[in-house]
Formats: C-alpha cells, sequence, structure tokens
C-alpha cells in the first residue's frame, strides 16, 4: 500500500488551503538530529498528540513530539473545523449496545471534549474564533423522525437542553435548499479554524516543555523498555510512546493499521461571498448532512462557503476536487452559480469498522488512539488527554475508551480499500436516487 504521507503531498508541505492562506505560518522546527531520551515520545503532531504532549508536559515529564511533516500536516490542520457533540454512533444505540452507564460515561467524555476546546479558545487560542452551532439535516423526509428520537433522547436522558429539533421549514429557515427535510441544531457543538487552532496546540505544549521536530518521520519502532524511535537522522530512546498518526500512520504499528481506513475528505472555499453568504445560511453555523456520502459545510470569516465532502477510499486525490465539489455546491445551493472555487484541498482522516475510535495499548509501554470517524476534531483532544492520564498512571478513563468494540477489517490492508470502495459505490447511487 502507498504510503500515506506522501502520496498526496509533499515533504514538509501544508496543503494550499483557504486555512494555510489565512493563518500565520510558525517557522519551520527542527528535524530531529542524533540520539536523545524522554519519558514519552509521540508520534504526530495532530490534534491528539500535542494534546497528550501539553498534558504530559504539564506533569513535568519529559516529552518529544516528532512529525514527519509539520504540526498541523495532518487532517487537524485541513478539515471542516465541526466540534460535533457525542460520536459517529448516536447515544441511543450506545445505549443499547454498551448499557446506560457505560454510554452515560462515554457522553460525559464528549461533553469534556467540547468544554475542553471552548476554553482553550476563549483563553488560550483565540484566533480559533470558535462559533458555536452545528445543525444535522435529514435528506431524506424518512429520517427526519429517527434525528428528533435522537435529540429528545440527549435532552431526556442527560439533560443536554442546547439541542433541539429542527421541522423541514425550520430547517430551510436556516440553511436556503429545498434538499433538506428537518433535523436538529445543537448550539452545544460549534466551528472553528482548525489550523490556527493545532498551531496554538503547539505553541502550548512547547510552553509546557514538549519537544516538538518536524520534518522527523519514524520508520521504524524497536519494542522494548525503553522504546527506540528511529528517524532517518536521528533515534529517541522513551520509557512511553503515543501512537497519534491517525489515517497517516504508516505500516509502522499493525495492530493500529489493522483497525483503521484511510479515507480521503475534501473541501473547496469559494471566493467571498459577500452578501450572497446569507442566502445560503440565515445563521453562523456549521451544517452536516444525512447522505451517506455526506457534504458539510460553513461560512468562514471572511464569508467564503467552506464546502466539504465526497469522501473517497483511493490513497490517490483525484485531479479535479475544484470543479467535483463546486457541482455538489451548486446542485443544492443553486442560487451560487457563477460563484468561483479559489481554493480546493483533500485530506486523509481515520475510519473505524464501528465507527468509534480505536484506542488501544498495542505493547505494554506504547498506547494509540485514532480512527475517530468524522469526529475528532473534537473526540481527539480527549483521547490525546486521557492517553496521557494514562501514562501518568490513571488508566480508568483509557479502559473506557479501550473497551469499545472496534473489531479490525476484513481482509487486512490488501482488502479492506477494494471492498469499501464496493459498498461506497452503492450507498453513493442510493443517494443519487434518493432510496
Ligand atoms: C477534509 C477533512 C475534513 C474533516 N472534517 C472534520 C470535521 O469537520 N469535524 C471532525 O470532528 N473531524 C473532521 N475530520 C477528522 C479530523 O480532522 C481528525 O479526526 C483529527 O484531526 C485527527 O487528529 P490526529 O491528531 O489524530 O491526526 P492528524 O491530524 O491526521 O495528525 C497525524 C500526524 O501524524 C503524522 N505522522 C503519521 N505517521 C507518522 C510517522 N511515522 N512519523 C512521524 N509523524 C507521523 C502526520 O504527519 C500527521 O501530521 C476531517 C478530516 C478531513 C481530512
Amino acid at each position: 500500500m502507498a504510503n500515506p504521507l506522501y502520496r498526496n503531498d509533499s515533504p514538509g508541505q501544508l496543503p494550499q488551503s483557504w486555512y494555510v492562506a489565512s493563518t500565520d505560518i510558525p517557522p519551520e522546527r527542527p528535524p530531529l538530529y542524533g540520539h536523545t531520551t524522554a519519558d514519552v515520545c509521540i508520534i504526530g503532531a495532530g490534534f491528539t498528540g500535542l494534546s497528550a504532549a501539553r498534558h504530559l508536559a504539564a506533569k513535568g515529564l519529559d516529552v518529544v513530539v516528532l512529525d514527519a511533516h509539520r504540526v498541523g500536516f495532518g487532517a487537524s490542520g485541513r478539515n471542516g473545523g465541526q466540534v460535533c457533540s457525542g460520536y459517529n454512533t448516536p447515544q441511543r444505540a450506545l445505549a443499547k449496545t454498551y448499557g446506560t452507564n457505560h454510554a452515560a460515561q462515554l457522553w460525559a467524555l464528549t461533553e469534556e471534549a467540547k468544554d475542553d476546546i471552548r476554553m482553550l479558545c476563549l483563553a488560550e487560542v483565540p484566533e480559533a474564533n470558535y462559533r458555536a452551532g452545528v445543525a444535522e439535516a435529514a435528506t431524506r423526509p424518512g429520517e427526519v423522525a429517527d434525528m428528533h428520537r435522537n435529540a429528545e433522547y440527549l435532552q431526556e436522558t442527560y439533560g443536554y437542553d442546547k439541542i433541539s429539533a429542527l421541522g423541514r421549514d425550520a430547517v430551510r429557515g436556516l440553511i436556503k435548499t429545498n434538499d433538506y427535510f428537518g433535523g436538529h441544531l445543537d448550539m452545544g457543538a460549534g466551528h472553528l479554524h482548525p489550523l490556527r487552532f493545532v498551531f496554538g496546540m503547539a505553541r502550548l505544549a512547547e510552553a509546557a516543555g514538549a519537544r516538538i521536530f518536524e520534518r522527523a518521520e519514524v520508520h521504524h519502532i524497536v519494542h522494548g523498555d525503553p522504546a527506540e524511535l528511529r528517524t532517518i537522522k536521528g533515534r529517541v530512546k522513551a520509557n512511553h510512546v503515543i501512537l497519534a498518526g491517525n489515517g497517516y500512520l504508516p505500516n509502522i504499528a499493525r495492530a493500529v493499521t489493522a483497525k483503521i481506513l484511510p479515507v480521503n475528505s475534501f473541501i473547496a472555499a469559494t471566493e467571498p461571498l459577500g452578501d450572497l453568504a446569507a442566502t445560503v445560511l440565515t445563521q453562523d453555523i456549521a451544517v452536516s448532512d444525512s447522505k451517506f456520502v455526506l457534504n458539510y459545510y460553513r461560512m468562514s470569516e471572511d464569508k467564503r462557503l467552506l464546502f466539504g465532502g465526497r469522501p473517497s477510499y483511493q490513497i490517490a486525490f483525484p485531479k479535479d476536487i475544484a470543479p467535483m465539489l463546486h457541482d455538489r455546491m451548486i446542485a443544492m445551493f443553486p442560487q451560487l452559480a457563477g460563484v468561483r472555487v479559489d481554493y480546493a484541498w483533500g485530506g486523509t482522516l481515520g475510519i473505524t469498522t464501528s465507527r468509534l475510535p480505536a484506542v488501544q495499548r498495542v505493547a505494554p509501554n506504547v498506547v494509540s488512539a485514532s480512527g475517530f470517524s468524522g469526529h475528532g476534531v473534537a473526540l481527539s483532544g480527549l483521547a490525546g488527554k486521557i492517553m496521557a492520564e494514562a501514562i501518568a498512571g490513571q488508566a480508568g478513563r483509557f479502559d473506557t475508551l479501550q473497551a469499545l468494540n472496534v473489531p479490525s477489517f476484513p481482509g487486512g490492508p490488501a482488502l479492506r480499500a477494494p471492498i469499501l470502495r464496493l459498498a461506497m459505490t452503492w450507498y453513493a447511487m442510493r443517494d443519487r436516487l434518493g432510496l
């Protein structure tokens, strides 16, 4: 399988996204030269790795973070910015599978995940420009009742009063397309500028004492106590290792890659829309819809529509990202015909078979969290925090997440993508036919 770290990007380069164009990019950090030691070595400088680094360094541990490219190179610096509630499986379903107590613990964790982000944005990273409000919209009339039941369940079971059901008129009042039949609006969820946020997390991790090295791909781990992590130019001996490479992690840890399918998703940023913006969204919220091949979108601070979707299981990005997303956007919002796309980019995330995160201890001193399945903006930072707790000797919350059922993909790395591509084609056809 092609290495996801290099298949679509040049070494050390951030993508040509609107996020990069609207951010002050910090100077490059040095690569790792020679040998060093650490209490904890973390692979990956995205939300997961940097959150773990900050929490561990704040506990006084000596932390080294290695990224093959740059801080924020991965999904963390290029995503849709939606800070969603819960998991990619409704709480109602989790309660059936895991029982009400475990489900309540899982819900409390995701509430904490969102709180942490809001607090960070308020106090430390205001440039991430957090804004409240995420709507989920039904593209088939038959889905509305189920969405409303999910919202009611959160209200009744957890006293979560920030979510409200939307009927057909209400959803069309918020989102100016005829494609939607209802849904819900969650004001406890929100959206932010992910690249500025991940840079802020790196700044905070370094301020707490973590050392970050860029252009430092770990190509081999020698397991043991200590473990040794090898890059082309250097080595780190560490008592503990955290794997935080998510969809980009090459095959250096089979226990992780067996459970994760790297999936690509794409985003286009239009030219600034000015007054046209209000003909798409009447509030400054983010939206995702219920199509299997889902669309997700929101306005940037300069009123560009950031329109994402069209996941693909091919490791290589298509060449026509901008026209492909432009067509999908116009199909939903014909009022934007003639609007230019200024930026278009893709990124790789990790999904799991059960769409629940894969949090695991892959060796006595190696932990991993990945496969957030489209809910990683909120969940990944929390997973990093919980891995830090586990390394510091408090494994209770780590065990709560580790207990989630995340089977390996059938067929292993060679077959999982073709099998999913077939399934995907079928579901995309259902979307088009409205079945
Ligand atoms: C286009 C797109 C849109 C998305 N939209 C949303 C959204 O709106 N809401 C949401 O909740 N989630 C969304 N996601 C998912 C979310 O971005 C991820 O779940 C989250 O960012 C994962 O963070 P991470 O730190 O685990 O991984 P990443 O941010 O991917 O970071 C992994 C890092 O590990 C490094 N790495 C990997 N292997 C090695 C190695 N061997 N040596 C050194 N470094 C290595 C990579 O260079 C990379 O920087 C989206 C993802 C994409 C791609």
